[in-house]
């Protein structure tokens, strides 16, 4: 047995007696001691400690808990008691930096490798982590099939992976991440690390999907109920216009709050409209810079502003704890995501609301939305032609060219819409024809694709190419085994070059396959995988089309019964949809208030209830229709003597009443 009082200060000693431990048993006893050594809690929470023991026996496990419900103590605790690293894959950047800084605070030793890293830093990282130095190393999914990661991977000593946001893996979820499918094959390289995926948002079919996809050696699921009971959820349809019910709505309310609605524009619109109504509101929406982002968002978390009005790029891993109401102008495309982001409301246990606002129009909207998302088959082919008319790529060629994608000066020129034509790119790279990227990127990045020495026996075509080669090796270090970020501003102060001719230099340098350049701008592209084909032989099969297009139908179809159902409690209904049937009336939604109002008054009840009494009173049996000489409201009468009858006091037989002496 071992007290707090043994436990040095450091991980090492905590580690070194994690090694010596071999029973289970004394491993979570050692765990209790870490959380309570490092986080200062006195226990574990609901289903914690089950998920913690499962790792800690070696078993993949899946634990599902709502936001807030305390994921993260789930891996970092046990990655504290095991020998090793412990290797948390999570999709978030911005997350990652804020867990990392967190950890460190604590005296634990926590590193993360993200796009954002030079590759001397991410080298350095790596070694450490292989020399045992690193407890919790965090990775981005898009880091996993780097070649530098994969090699010193096989070299660490890994407690466990930790899968967050595990509902990523899963096509079927509503956030399908295909950089998360690269986990299988990390765990190929990692035979003995069990995993741990965590998730606050499965369908009970995206449950299984996750443990299949991760390649689970056995079923083992702890679940705590998704339920958020302060949270009121609220469908409010309007026959008047949305605008009008959302600024009623944030002026008979008070305290933080977000609005979702769908486009960029709308964010901006509805910004303004509210400041305009003197309501304090912002807006945030991918395409801001980054800047911009940080200064908005962090108005409103201190409580500058009131409102922020977003899409949805706005809210994954924003903590703050008191906000009072979300609101949708827009429906979303699935309960999935309506539940997270409503689930951002009353994250500090204070009654909050989740408002959907809806008219006449939605339903129609969601179905649109189907057709949008995956667009005809015929469609699909017409726009792989076109691509190769863009590009001029005939049949039979094209393989691995890259291609910069400008979807606007594209659809003008082949009068495409932009939403089904992104649609059928995404579904032609799922199919494994193109290569469609729209990344996120701020930077460009360079990797050469060439051997030094090769290089430096070839002499460019062109007085720029060798310029520009020259001033990215002298800048950059490490561009012959990885990506590398680089600055094209800065490389045309190096060359002295203009920009845009060191820019148009490496794409040369790219058509050339002297090196592989990503620009910097956000300008999507697009890569043959397979030589063109004929159109006419492309082929969907179901695993990139009619499934998916299957589970987007069932997903809006459950979105079109929430908004359209009048008599399930909300609560319920969401529960429903996630696998849990054991639930109660919350009590607070629209549907439950509005059954409270059907009820009467309790003193009318309670005046009804006396003068039935006194009706019989003389001991006689009654007829039931003498109760109408009472002459009562309907609605009263009947339920003042249903609960006369459920209490026993009144005896009902066969339409005969009596008092019950
Ligand atoms: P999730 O990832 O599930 O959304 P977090 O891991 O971020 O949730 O935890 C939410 C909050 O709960 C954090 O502030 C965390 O410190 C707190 N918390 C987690 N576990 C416990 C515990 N056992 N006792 C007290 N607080 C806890
Ligand atoms: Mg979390």
């Amino acid at each position: 047995m071992i007290t707090t009082d043994d436990l040095k200060e450091q991980t090492d000693a905590d580690e070194s007696f994690g090694r010596e431990c071999n029973h289970t048993s004394q491993l979570s006893t050692l765990s209790s001691q870490l959380l309570k050594k490092y986080w200062g809690f006195d226990s574990f929470r609901g289903i914690q400690k089950d998920i913690i023991d499962s790792i800690l026996a070696g078993r993949d496990t899946l634990g599902l808990m709502p936001t807030g419900g305390g994921k993260s103590i789930t891996f970092q605790v046990p990655a504290l008691a095991l020998e090793g690293t412990c290797i948390v894959i999570t999709p978030l950047i911005a997350l990652m930096k804020d867990q990392v800084q967190h950890l460190r605070g604590r005296g634990i030793r926590a590193a993360a490798i993200y796009s954002g890293l030079s590759h001397d830093e991410i080298l350095r990282l790596l070694e450490n982590a292989v020399f045992g130095a690193v407890k919790l190393l965090y990775v981005s999914p898009e880091r996993l099939s780097s070649e530098l990661f994969q090699t010193k991977l096989r070299h660490m000593k890994v407690s466990f992976i930790c899968v967050d946001e595990a509902h990523c893996i899963s096509q079927w979820g509503y956030d399908f991440r295909p950089s998360y499918l690269t986990i299988a094959d990390i765990r190929k390289l990692l035979p003995e690390a069990p995993v741990l995926a965590l998730t606050a948002t499965a369908t009970p079919a995206v449950v299984d999907d996750i443990q299949e996809r991760l390649g689970f050696r056995g079923k083992c699921v702890f679940r705590m109920s998704f339920e958020r009971k302060n949270l009121a959820y609220v469908v409010r349809h309007t026959g008047g216009s949305k605008e009008a019910e959302l600024i009623h709505l944030l002026k008979s309310t008070q305290g933080s709050a977000i609005v979702y609605a769908r486009s960029r524009q709308r964010t901006r619109d509805y910004a303004e409209l509210l400041s305009h109504e003197g309501v304090s509101a912002t807006y945030f929406h991918a395409g801001l810079d980054n800047a911009e982002k940080d200064q908005r968002q962090r108005a409103w978390q201190v409580g500058e502003v009131r409102v922020m009005v977003a899409t949805n790029a706005f809210g994954m891993g924003i903590d703050k704890p008191d906000v009072r109401l979300v609101a949708h102008i827009d429906c979303p495309d699935s309960i999935e995501a309506y539940f997270q982001e409503a689930g951002r409301a009353g994250r500090d246990g204070q009654p909050a609301q989740a408002v959907l606002i809806s008219d006449d129009g939605d339903i129609q909207k969601l179905k649109q939305r189907i057709a949008v998302e995956f667009p005809p088959k015929d469609y699909i082919r017409q726009v792989y032609d076109h691509l190769a008319y863009f590009y001029q790529v005939g049949v039979g060629s094209g393989y691995n060219a890259t291609f910069e994608f400008p979807i606007d000066k594209f659809c003008h020129i082949y009068h495409h819409f932009p939403l089904p034509l992104r649609s059928a790119m995404k579904i032609l790279n799922r199919a494994g024809y193109i290569e469609f990227t729209e990344e996120e990127e701020n930077q460009g990045r360079v990797m050469f694709l060439l051997e030094r020495d090769d290089l430096y026996k070839l002499q460019g075509d062109t007085k720029e190419e060798n310029i520009v080669i020259e001033a990215l090796l002298r800048s950059y270090t490490g561009l012959f085994v990885d990506y590398q970020y680089v600055d094209e501003a800065f490389l045309a102060m190096q060359s002295g070059l203009t920009q845009p001719v060191v820019y148009q230099t490496l794409r040369s340098l790219t058509q050339k396959k002297i090196l592989n350049f990503i620009p910097q701008k956000k300008t999507p592209y697009v890569r043959y995988m397979q030589r063109r084909e004929d159109s006419e032989n492309l082929q969907f099969p179901p695993a990139v089309y009619d499934e998916l297009r299957q589970r987007y139908v069932d997903r809006i179809e459950a979105m079109i019964h929430y908004l359209s159902s009048d008599h399930i409690c909300r609560n319920r209904l969401l529960l429903r949809y996630f696998g849990e049937t054991d639930t109660k009336d919350c009590g607070h939604c629209d549907i439950c208030l509005s059954r409270q109002d059907e009820l009467p008054p309790s003193d009318a009840t309670t005046q009804a209830q006396t003068q039935i009494t006194a009706l019989l009173s003389d001991g006689q049996p009654h007829p039931i229709d003498h109760l109408h000489r009472l002459s009562l409201d309907l609605k009263v009468l009947q339920a003042a003597l249903a609960q006369l009858i459920a209490e026993q006091a009144i005896i009902n037989d066969d339409g005969l009443l009596s008092l019950n002496q």
